[in-house]
């Protein structure tokens, strides 16, 4: 029987872990900080908790759009929401006044916390039950390769295995001139410690990361500006995507400061400053480090055995999830091939049924989807606009916006738009982008498209349902095939 040895427990570990018991093999996980990993317990699982509750608040701030006056929520133009109808285009915005401590919603930072970790905690605990019923022993402890097939934990013990798999996953990235101290000056894994909501937020880094709780604390009360050090937030996405996004946050009432790179953050009294290259200042009651991550392998022995490191410390891996070192794999942001819970989860998997002998595709990346969790998303899948733009893939590609669609239209949806890529001639979906409310949700259809390459021909020819937001996507193919469709048929409102 092979025995399997699995440093970290996040989803590039335990999913290994599950798919290796399956096979019949022995498996340990080692894991120091709680099964599940970063994803589960400081990262994905309760960033996107807390944007459930900022979801809520948006709602409720554009309700009165809809023609909902709650008690005491006030009206369409005298809102007492703070920020009620921000972020609607209909005229309103110059009604709304600059924003005011919540009068009538406002949310309970404490309970929201206290929800965002339990729900943590909770799915940390589901997974760890599930590894226990699956036969795979579980050890809290910190780990380090003594060899190549041998890992020594802080606690003596020492595992021995068939097959290592490393998936230590990565820290957030320290600025030595902005050191987090975790009450003012914060990493994302801090927040959930919080007492309040910060009074404002001066987030730093405008990717995904900077992005998404810049979104998410706006919508819950907070003052926030968004230092940038690019031409535009969200540097690494789709251009047209990031305009829109920008557009909103600028219209809810985010400072953006775009070409702004922050060269330091301090602590001045009950607030900080973040002085930027420039010698710009920006004050605020508190700063959000949103400047990247490093990988977790410092100090694992894995130069020792043998196991090379790219030069920001990530372990080189190929397409099987292999390392230098035969026996030994790596998955998930350790590796900096994508860093993505759902990329960990695959690349662990490919590790274990390549290392037990089963049938394996290598890693393809072109069709991962991938979701920036701002309101409105970004979904995205296969072909990108840069790709199209440098002539590296050859593509058709059209934009539907969401405001022409009947479904948008009723729900009081302005911003957002579905575009797709197909290959010129034989029309087959290379990509899209989705951005609305829950792009999330809407992006699986074009992801089986691209992955099983069907034709834009064949989108068109399928029903959606009327009306729906993802009726824009089969609009979106048949204006990608105009001689066959009239592109507004289903269109009438
Ligand atoms: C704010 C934020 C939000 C995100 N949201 C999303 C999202 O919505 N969707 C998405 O797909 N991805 C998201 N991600 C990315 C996602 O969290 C990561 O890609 C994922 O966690 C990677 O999984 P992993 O298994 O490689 O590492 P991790 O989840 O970091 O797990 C690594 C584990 O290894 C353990 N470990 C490290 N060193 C040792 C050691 N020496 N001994 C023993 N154990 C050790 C750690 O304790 C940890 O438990 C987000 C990331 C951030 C920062």
């Amino acid at each position: 029987m092979t025995r399997i040895v699995i440093l970290g427990g996040g989803p590039g570990g335990y999913e290994s872990a599950l798919v290796a018991a399956s096979l019949g093999a022995t498996v340990t996980v080692i894991d120091s900080d709680g099964i599940g990993g970063a994803c589960v317990l400081t990262d994905c699982v309760p960033s996107k908790t807390l944007i459930a509750t900022s979801e809520t608040m948006t709602n409720l701030a554009l309700a009165p759009g809809l023609g909902i006056r709650p008690h005491g929520l006030g009206s369409a133009t005298e809102p007492v929401l703070p920020a009620v109808a921000w972020g609607m285009r209909s005229g309103l915005d110059s009604a709304v006044p600059p924003l005011t401590p919540p009068e009538v919603v406002s949310v309970d930072p404490e309970q929201v916390y206290e929800r965002v970790r339990e729900l943590a905690k909770a799915q940390s605990l589901d997974i760890e039950h599930r590894l226990e019923r699956e036969k795979v022993e579980v050890v809290h402890a910190s780990g380090r390769l003594v060899g190549p097939h041998a890992i020594e934990t802080n606690t003596g013990e020492t595992f021995v295995g068939d097959v290592i798999l490393i998936a230590t996953g990565a820290s957030p990235r320290d600025l030595p001139t902005a050191r987090p101290d975790g009450e003012r000056i914060l990493t994302w894994r801090h927040l959930y410690d919080l007492k309040e909501i910060p009074e404002h937020l001066v987030v730093v880094g405008s990717g995904v990361t900077g992005a998404e709780f810049a979104s998410a604390y706006r919508a819950m009360g907070a003052e926030v500006t968004l230092v940038s050090s690019r031409e535009r937030v969200l540097p690494g996405e789709d251009p047209d995507a990031a305009r829109v996004i920008e557009d909103v946050f600028v219209r809810r009432g985010i400072e953006v400061l775009n070409r702004s790179r922050a060269a330091s953050v301090r602590r001045i009294g009950d607030g900080v400053i973040v002085e930027l290259t420039d010698g710009r200042t920006v004050t605020g009651s508190h700063a959000l480090m949103a400047v990247g991550s490093v990988p977790r392998t410092k100090g694992l022995g894995l130069t020792d055995v043998g196991v090379r490191l790219g030069p920001g410390g990530h372990v080189n891996v190929d397409r099987m999830s292999r390392t230098s070192v035969p026996g030994v794999y790596a998955a998930g942001d350790c590796t900096g091939v994508l860093p993505l819970a759902s990329v960990a989860a695959m690349q662990g998997r490919i590790a274990m049924w390549h290392a037990l002998g089963e049938a394996v595709s290598p890693l393809r990346l072109g069709t991962v989807s991938s979701n920036i969790f701002t309101e409105p998303e970004i979904a995205t899948v296969g072909v990108t606009q840069v790709m199209k733009d440098t002539g590296a893939v050859a593509a058709e590609v059209t934009t539907v916006p969401l405001s022409r669609n009947p479904r948008a239209k009723m729900m009081g949806i302005e911003d957002g738009f579905v575009k797709l890529f197909c290959r010129p001639g034989s029309g087959s979906v290379l990509g899209g982008v989705i951005v609305a409310p829950r792009a999330s949700e809407l992006i699986l259809s074009v992801s089986l498209a691209v992955e099983h390459g069907l034709t834009v021909d064949q989108i068109a020819h399928t029903f959606s349902i009327y009306p729906s937001l993802s009726g824009s996507i089969t609009e979106a193919a048949r204006v990608l095939r105009p001689r066959d469709f009239f592109a507004g048929f289903d269109n009438p409102v």
